[in-house]
């Protein structure tokens, strides 16, 4: 069986649970997750009986290539996606149709009721969310390589970093280096902040210089294929400030802490507790403003959530980021992210970048 008809057997069951016939899947990415299909625009019926994806045209040979035995209904081009996916579901003829309540808008749910068969509609928010938290040996494998990416792009652009350039040189040499390395793309717009601008926690790039800027912070992650890794580190620039070097001295012990915590069957908020509580006793806890972490995938933020007010229970096969942060007004911050695979008896890290303080030119 391939990796997709598991993942639609799993979600069979959920919905043997929830019963519920047919679930139409509308948001892209858990289209992409079911079944290999990259583009948009098309919606996907998932039931025991039968298992349907709504496309269009311009997919045509991009269905054939990606997913070739999925079946599929072409609509023409004077039928709309809402059109056609009524049109499916009388011919699915079941009883209970679960929809995906935390994505179709209002509007489309309203239209796709008055068009379709009368049926019992369900919203069933999160069940491929969940699915997704937990990855199989194929995006593991993906995981692996965009990290791969990341950090082959990150080497070179160390060894290129002079006192002169700007955030937003640094920012575009960066994305050519995972390009080149064998990424597709950033896997989302890339941070380079030097100084006190490091003190924004998503800083967008300006035309500030490194010169005497104290420091540099650097997030940044790839995309390839369909998966996505994130990292974050902080260099000295031209010297190291004692300041600079005790703050970094407690994010990454925080780091450590948290990473240490990790293992299946933990609370996500007791790892976010291992790091914040250790950052507060050090006097910095109202400088870390954000939860620890969060899953990545096929979106490079998902389910779980590591943070103070998570519900989640860390699985095996879970990969999250593990990301504390100290911000200081008027002077920089620092933060220093990993990306975790959750494993039985603890954590497999997967980022190796050196995270030791380092002068960076
Ligand atoms: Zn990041
Ligand atoms: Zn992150």
């Amino acid at each position: 069986m391939n990796h997709f008809a598991e993942r639609q057997r799993r979600l069979l069951q959920k919905l043997k649970k929830q019963q519920v016939d047919v679930l139409l899947v509308t948001n892209p990415v858990n289209v992409t997750y079911l079944t290999g299909f990259s583009g948009d625009s098309s919606y996907l019926f998932v039931g025991a009986k039968k298992t349907i994806l709504v496309s269009d045209f311009r997919f045509t040979q991009q269905l054939a290539e990606e997913c070739p035995d999925l079946e599929t209904y072409i609509r023409p081009h004077n039928q709309t996606l809402l059109q056609a996916t009524a049109a499916t579901l009388k011919k699915l003829k079941c009883q209970t149709v679960g929809f995906e309540s935390d994505h179709l808008t209002v509007a489309d749910f309203e239209s796709l009721r008055e068009q379709a068969p009368p049926v019992d509609w369900k919203g069933c928010p999160g069940l491929v969310r969940d699915l997704r938290t937990i990855k199989d040996a194929d995006e593991i494998r993906q995981i692996r390589q965009a990290v791969h990416v990341a950090e082959r792009a990150f080497r070179m652009f160390h060894a290129m970093v002079r006192l002169g350039d700007s955030e937003k040189e640094l920012c575009d040499a960066l994305e050519t280096y995972i390009r080149r390395a064998g990424g597709r793309c950033s896997s989302f717009p890339i941070i380079v902040a030097a100084g006190h601008r490091a003190a924004l926690a998503h800083a967008p790039p300006t035309g500030q210089r490194l010169e005497e800027a104290g420091l540099l912070l650097v997030d940044w992650g790839a995309d390839v294929g369909m998966y996505k890794s994130d990292l974050t580190r902080v260099f000295a620039v031209h010297k190291i400030s004692p300041k600079l070097r005790d703050v970094h001295r407690v994010v990454v012990e925080a780091q450590h802490r948290a990473i240490r915590s990790i293992r299946a069957g933990v609370r996500a908020r007791d790892v976010d507790a291992e790091a914040r509580s250790y950052i507060a006793d050090q006097g910095f806890g109202k400088f870390f403003g954000h939860g620890l972490g969060h899953g990545i995938g096929l979106e490079i933020h998902e389910a779980p959530s590591i943070r103070q007010n998570s519900d989640d229970i860390l699985q095996p096969g879970m990969v999250i980021t593990i990301e504390p942060g100290i911000y200081l007004p008027g002077w920089g911050g620092v933060r220093i992210e990993d990306d975790v695979l959750v494993t039985k008896d603890g954590c497999e890290i997967l980022t190796q970048v050196n995270k030791e303080l380092e002068i960076l030119c």
